[in-house]
């Protein structure tokens, strides 16, 4: 591609709206362009990028026996109103009315719509198990929108989708969707993690993420020093190491904390560390069947740690959305404010987390105004109904398998694998016949990986100040020629020219940097590097006088100078890949 013909939408200044590197690199290469709120159009340099991306996600999941579809991005409320999401879904997914009043919404995943296409193509245990996967648009109205593509409104995903008669099949497409998704991740030379996860809304049990470390992650993820246990802060688990305590227990009594109404408060009125506080959250408790109870429960943490909000709204008697309660109803229901809160509070019910079973002579919420009790001690006053893990792992908390502490890291998610089970098939009613000719519900897998938030993620990892420095296999363009001053040299012309054929002839993907004078060499320079084209040769009245040619390898800081008569030699080279 000739440069001069090209759409290179480069641009010098840092958009005012990009945080991160990706998004800022994404807007400044060229590779998008914002239409609205986590809306972008793919400009032609991003969508070669892209399209290398979605290939080898093809690629590898073709050879993991997975079969392509394409299902409609708009999708019938029906479907939505049999596996009951369309009432709990949220405003995350945008409905719509057709002409005929009926409702609709932009798929923002497609377990309904493959389901039911299943439940009515599939009916025998012959045909199983099936994976079945689409690369297409979601579109999720996003509370918050962010980072360019790596949280988007509209975003490219493939998602597959597997059926099986039993868990043992379901096991075993699982293994393989893991191992697919760390080849896929590998070939685009990205730094990554599979973790365990919660599963959210979409349901089910066993499930995996996949991350790309990267400090602008939005996730935290968490491993452990022997490598064996790994998942995200939201599921994590491990143990404090232990803090020495007194030997012998006090009498606790009252004191008088004023206005101290945070931990970090206290700490100061009182001169002591947070790690000997018991901290006590209040938040809305549920019934048998889930349903808000009005009842509130008290959560008791030790004071330097933070409450795992999923691991704490998956508790029995827990409201889960996760609700905290708040001052009103402490006050009106529990006669302090929530600064004071302490064991023994009027809570229907009380979780304790391990952090403080440990504690001796420790500092707690007294339940009276601006009061806190001093060498309190766990015993039939001061009480807890059960104990819980609600807490966040830390840094160097010991691994759950006792081996190694953990390391917290942050990621981006770029992949995600479910085992749902039969939650939608159930709802779906998907069944099929097994050998007896006896019916039985689909066992279900989903598999999603977020294509163009791949594209960031990579750039995350993969840059400089001066841009985008491509893995060879997704770049744009392998080989960038850069023509200086070609409009006062015949010679630079037909050398450059010459080594162009060449290269296209030997399906390199190369641009031809043939702008004219009103672009300056130091701007093709700087282009080419923020772009960031794997390679790049230099043909300059100045270097073809001496009989060379200047090479560079992005991401290198030295330049080569090839002798003129070797340059074609090195052309071939680079599309035999011994150069990469
Ligand atoms: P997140 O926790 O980041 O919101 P999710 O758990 O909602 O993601 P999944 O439902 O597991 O996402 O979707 C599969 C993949 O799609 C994710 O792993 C991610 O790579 C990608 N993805 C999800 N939401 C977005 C988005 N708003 N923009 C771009 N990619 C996304
Ligand atoms: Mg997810």
């Amino acid at each position: 591609m000739r440069a001069s013909e090209y759409l290179l939408a480069t641009v010098k200044e840092t958009p005012s709206d990009a945080e991160t590197a990706s998004h800022q690199l994404m807007i400044r290469a060229g590779l998008i362009r914002k239409l609205a709120t986590g809306l972008y159009t793919w400009l032609p340099l991003g969508l070669r990028v892209l399209r290398k991306v979605t290939e080898v996600v093809r690629e590898e999941m073709d050879k993991a026996g997975a079969m392509e579809v394409s299902m409609p991005v708009v999708q019938p409320a029906e479907l939505w109103l049999e596996t009951g999401r369309w009432q709990t879904m949220g405003p995350e997914l945008l409905r719509f009315k057709d002409r005929h009043e009926r409702d609709f919404c932009l798929g923002p995943t497609h377990e309904e719509v493959i389901t039911d296409l299943v439940r009515n193509e599939i009916n025998s245990y012959r045909q199983l198990p099936a994976n079945l996967y689409q690369i297409q648009t979601k579109f999720r109205d996003e509370r918050r929108p962010r980072f360019g593509v790596m949280r988007a409104r509209e975003f490219t995903m493939k998602d597959a989708y597997s059926f099986h008669m039993n868990q043992e099949s379901l096991d075993q497409t699982y293994q393989v969707m893991q191992a697919t998704y760390s080849a896929i991740f590998s070939r685009l030379g990205l730094d990554f993690r599979p973790v365990a996860a919660d599963s959210g809304n979409i349901g089910g049990n066993t499930s995996h993420e996949f991350h790309v470390l990267a400090d602008s992650g939005e996730d935290e993820i968490v491993f452990s020093s022997d490598g064996n246990y790994a998942a995200n802060m939201e599921m994590a688990t491990g143990t404090l190491p232990p803090l020495p305590q007194e030997t012998s227990r006090r009498a606790k009594h009252e004191v008088v904390t004023g206005d101290a109404h945070s931990i970090e408060a206290l700490c100061t009125h009182l001169s002591i560390n947070a790690t000997a506080c018991v901290k006590t959250l209040v938040v809305q408790g549920c019934d048998a069947e889930g349903e808000k109870s009005g009842e509130l429960i008290a959560l008791y943490l030790r004071g330097d740690q933070t409450l795992n909000e999923t691991k704490t709204a998956k508790l029995a008697r827990v409201f889960s959305p996760l609700e905290f309660a708040d001052d009103e109803v402490i006050e009106g229901t529990l006669g302090c404010k929530p600064g004071a809160l302490g064991p023994n509070s009027k809570c229907a019910f009380s979780y304790a987390d391990p952090s403080v079973l440990g504690l001796v002579n420790f500092v707690c919420g007294a339940n009276k105004e601006d009061t806190h009790f001093i060498d309190a001690n766990w015993d039939d006053e001061t009480r807890y109904d059960e104990v819980a893990d609600i807490r966040c792992v830390q840094e160097g908390d010991i691994s759950p398998d006792g081996k190694g502490t953990l390391a917290v890291k942050r990621g981006i998610e770029v992949g995600h694998i479910f085992q749902l089970g039969d939650k939608y098939s159930a709802a779906l009613k998907a069944t099929a016949l097994d050998e007896n000719g006896k019916s039985v519900v689909m066992s279900m897998g989903c598999y999603g990986i977020g294509v163009t938030r791949v594209v960031a993620a990579c750039i995350e990892q993969n840059h400089d100040e001066h841009g985008i420095i491509w893995p060879e296999n997704i770049a744009p363009y392998s080989l960038v020629i850069v023509q200086v001053d070609a409009h006062k040299s015949e010679l630079v012309r037909t050398v450059s020219e010459e080594i162009y054929q060449l290269a296209q002839g030997l399906g390199i993907e190369v641009l031809l940097d043939d702008r004219d004078k009103k672009t300056s060499p130091g701007v093709k320079f700087a282009d080419s590097e923020l772009i960031g084209i794997p390679h790049r040769l230099v043909i300059s009245p100045r270097s073809l006088a001496d009989g060379v040619v200047e090479y560079k390898r992005r991401g290198e800081a030295d330049k080569q100078l090839l002798a003129s008569e070797t340059v074609a030699g090195f052309v071939s080279s680079l599309a035999a890949g011994e150069n990469s």
